[in-house]
């Protein structure tokens, strides 16, 4: 008989404030799913605790790594053993993986949104042109990650240049991509030789469902790929308005999914029960 292990294996998100994120909920939903005795845990943490939070993530070792949200994602950074070469360039680190004593900083935000572009509408980034909407850290994810897969063109619109700016100076300087930034006052064109817009902001986040980014709506056209990175409600008005003109579009609530599902394979070295996953989610968001 194979001796029985009571341990559980950890993993969660250390934030501040943290009550709110449902991570858990896919997560837990994906490990009960393959029979996993892990759990996901909210683990309130404040800015100034972090260090001492990440010692003790060390000491417990059936802790297999974390999410980090708001405050920590660019902090974090000093007190991982290593950070891939995508999670440095953006600066930020959203997952962190356990490998004996060693921790590694990861960024699956981007790579959620890629897997979402690849897999749920065909398109394969290298020598196409981009428009993302936003500077933040979404922007800066999928920004590198669109850069590194090969991206032709990225144009940057974004209402303050300072943040816009930083975003492009460093595509520019550290990988293939031609960037420039287009300061947003007023409703933005798409350029007609754009293949995938991205809205990267928060405009139509929960509750303001019924926000519109400002944009000549008669730009977005059949041909384009529209997506959303807002995952609560993900059918969002801009997404409303591509589809009512015959364009592809793709919601944040897949790369949530995905990016997560990324993170659960780091973890556990399995692959995710996607659908699951998405179902869980799509779920607690319709509560
Ligand atoms: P940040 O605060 O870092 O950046 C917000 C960006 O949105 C900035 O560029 C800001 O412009 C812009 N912005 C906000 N409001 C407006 C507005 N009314 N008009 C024009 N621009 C606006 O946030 P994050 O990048 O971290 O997050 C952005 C969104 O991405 C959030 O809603 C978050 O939920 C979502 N997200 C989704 C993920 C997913 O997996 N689906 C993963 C990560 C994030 P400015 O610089 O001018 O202030």
């Amino acid at each position: 008989m194979a001796a029985t292990s009571y341990m559980t294996d950890i993993v969660g998100v250390f934030g501040f404030p943290v009550a709110e994120n449902p991570t858990g909920v896919m997560q837990n939903a994906a490990f009960d799913a393959l029979g996993l005795t892990w759990r996901y845990l909210n683990i309130e943490v404040a800015a100034e605790d972090l260090g001492e939070a990440i010692g003790g993530l060390r000491a417990m070792r059936n802790f297999q790594g974390m999410n980090l949200t708001i405050p920590h994602k660019v902090e974090v950074l000093q007190y991982l053993d290593e950070v891939s070469v995508d999670a440095r360039l953006m600066g930020a680190v959203n997952t962190v993986r356990r490998v004996d004593d060693r921790l590694i900083g990861e960024n699956t935000d981007g790579k959620g949104f890629l897997t979402a572009l690849r897999d749920d509408a065909g398109i394969d980034p290298f020598h196409k042109d981009f428009v993302v909407l936003g500077a933040g850290g979404a922007a800066r994810a999928i920004c590198v990650e669109l850069a590194l897969a090969g991206a032709s063109t990225i144009t940057v619109v974004n209402r303050s240049q300072q943040r816009g700016k930083g975003l492009v100076d460093l595509l520019n300087e550290y990988t293939p991509a031609k960037a420039k930034l287009v300061k947003w006052d007023g409703e933005y064109t798409v350029p007609t030789e754009t293949q995938v817009l991205i809205n990267a902001t928060s405009i139509a986040l929960y509750p303001d469902v019924d926000a519109m980014a400002p944009l000549v709506l008669d730009s977005l056209r059949p041909d384009l790929v529209v997506c959303d990175v807002i995952p609560n409600p993900p059918n969002t008005p801009l997404l409303r308005a591509a589809a009512a003109r015959g364009a592809k579009t793709i919601d944040g609530l897949g790369m949530l999914v995905y990016q997560g599902a990324i993170a659960f394979k780091m973890w556990t070295g399995y692959d995710a029960p996607v659908e699951i996953m998405h179902k869980a989610l799509a779920a607690e968001f319709e509560k």
